[in-house]
């Protein structure tokens, strides 16, 4: 959008991002970058999408395609119809991802940092457990506020089978 810009909207540019400039100025400047960029949206054309290519689900350590499908038939009775894999790079914060909208719609994404030995496969289950619960209860708004963990989804989540065992394993080494 920027590449043909005017002069004096790239100078604005320049300015906000100058400590010196005067707070007015950057103001004014802010203002210039905005019309600008209210004038020009149509020039961002978004290329139309070619069939994602997602990284193998099956990693060094453990198969995520094999935990899903497990899991799937044994709590889901099979119904659930979504695709797993890892994440791309190694995250410091989210152990997991599930999208309900945009490329990501239908995809979980399990941490690359999990894929370790040292990691027990009972907490990698607990996850893509707790990931496939959200493609059961969606994300709802009530009273204008996204819950994107009910009451319901907890308890099933606490009903699992390995969640104590898995909350203390994240606890004593996620924290
Ligand atoms: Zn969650």
């Amino acid at each position: 959008m920027f590449k043909n810009a005017p002069e004096h909207v790239l100078e604005a540019i320049l300015k906000i991002y100058t400590r010196l400039t005067r707070k007015s100025t950057r103001t004014a400047c802010r203002k210039i970058i905005r019309n600008f960029i209210t004038q020009n949206q149509h020039r961002i054309v978004c290329k139309p999408k070619t069939g994602r290519i997602l990284p193998d689900p099956v990693g060094k350590v453990f198969n995520l395609g094999e935990i899903y499908n497990n899991l799937n038939s044994e709590y889901f009775s099979g119904n659930l119809d979504i695709h797993i894999t890892w994440s791309h790079k190694p995250n410091k914060r989210l152990m997991g991802t599930w999208k309900d909208t945009g490329s990501e719609k239908n995809l979980i994404r399990i941490n690359r940092l999990l894929d370790a030995k040292k990691v027990p496969s009972y907490y990698i289950n607990y996850l893509v457990y707790h990931e496939m619960l959200h493609e059961v209860f969606k994300q709802r708004v009530v009273n204008g506020r996204v819950q994107r963990h009910p009451k319901e989804f907890r308890k099933l989540e606490r009903n699992f089978p390995l969640y104590q065992k898995a909350c203390k394993w994240q606890k004593e080494h996620l924290d």
